[in-house]
């Protein structure tokens, strides 16, 4: 690995201003889990990391019953899945978080490392996707805040300008009746990426399905909403047809990848099945 000084910027006024000095040859370092293997590969060599571990203003979680829930790009992946706020307000978010990686990773990758690599085959983006997330970032031009969809821009791509960090993760306050389940399917089970991933926050009464929000992410560039399946259950009492025709479209609907993971063919499929179990179990039919 090449070698590389380590900056501790005390505010984000100063790392912001670190990010613009440096330019390209600088990288920001949070948990590292991402950054110390693409460094080791060699496909990363950056002479400056600016770490943003001083930065407690990162850190935590926090729930307000009108303006919904704040995680600061800091907070781990463990911390996630355990806070006591995500567990009660969303559980999806939680549950999905307990299932990213391994112990290891979970308890050193932050949230807001996650979003920033923008790895196509990982968890949360899709999670947040479907819960309406919004992504605050900071630099010397002030805050922005930008719609997930927004902020995923490609492969390894996001909306961040080159002195911009993310600070935090906005969820809007769950609605009446609001319920969701997050599905991953790994191709074997010593992976621990997903290969395709389905994220479906509704608002339902029963089985009737009052609006629903579906986001397909790892077999995909970037993760995406499926706004023609949204559509098709919106206003339904969900049946196990209705669960299928709907994960028909999705499949369909989905911008596959193929790669040595899975041709498209196969990531389709994948995600027609996840995707109807996904459904079905949420509203408690039985998939066809
Ligand atoms: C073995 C392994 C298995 C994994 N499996 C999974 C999995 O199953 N599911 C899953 O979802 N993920 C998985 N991951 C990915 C993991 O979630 C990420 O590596 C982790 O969340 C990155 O966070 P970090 O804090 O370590 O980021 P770092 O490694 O510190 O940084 C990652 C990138 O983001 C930038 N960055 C970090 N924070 C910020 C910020 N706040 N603002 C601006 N830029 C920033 C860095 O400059 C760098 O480019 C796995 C990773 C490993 C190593």
């Amino acid at each position: 690995m090449r070698d590389f000084e380590f900056l501790e910027p005390a505010s984000l006024a100063e790392a912001s201003r670190m990010l613009a000095d440096l330019g390209d040859s600088c990288r920001v370092f949070a948990g590292g889990t991402a950054l110390m293997l693409g460094m080791r590969q060699r496909m990363l060599t950056p002479s400056h990391l600016v770490s943003l571990g001083r930065l407690d203003a990162l850190r935590g979680i926090g729930f307000d019953a009108r303006d919904g829930l704040r995680i600061g790009a800091l907070t781990l992946h463990a911390e996630v899945a355990r806070s006591p706020l995500v567990q009660a307000h969303y559980p999806m978010l939680a549950s999905m978080a307990a299932r990213v990686a391994n112990p290891q990773v979970r308890n050193q990758g932050t949230i807001g490392g996650n979003l920033c690599y923008a790895d196509p085959a990982t968890d949360p983006p899709g999670c947040l996707m479907a819960l309406g997330a919004q992504v605050v970032v900071s630099g010397s031009g002030g805050e922005r805040v930008i719609p997930i969809e927004d902020f995923l821009v490609d492969y390894y791509v996001t909306a961040l300008a080159p002195d911009e960090v993310v600070t935090q993760i906005r969820l809007p306050a769950p609605g009446a009746g609001a319920d969701g389940r997050y599905a991953r399917f790994l191709r074997t089970a010593a992976e621990h990426r997903p290969l395709a991933s389905v994220a479906l926050a509704v608002r339902r009464e029963g089985a009737f399905c009052v609006e629903a929000r579906l986001a397909v992410g790892a077999s995909t560039p970037v993760p995406a909403r499926l706004r023609r399946a949204e559509a098709l259950l919106a206003g339904k009492t969900v049946t196990s047809e209705l669960a299928a025709e709907a994960a028909a479209i999705v499949a369909m609907d989905i911008n596959a990848v193929s790669d040595m993971r899975g041709s498209d063919t196969y990531r389709r499929e994948m995600v027609r099945v996840v995707a109807r179990r996904t459904i079905a179990g949420l509203f408690g039919v039985a998939p066809e």
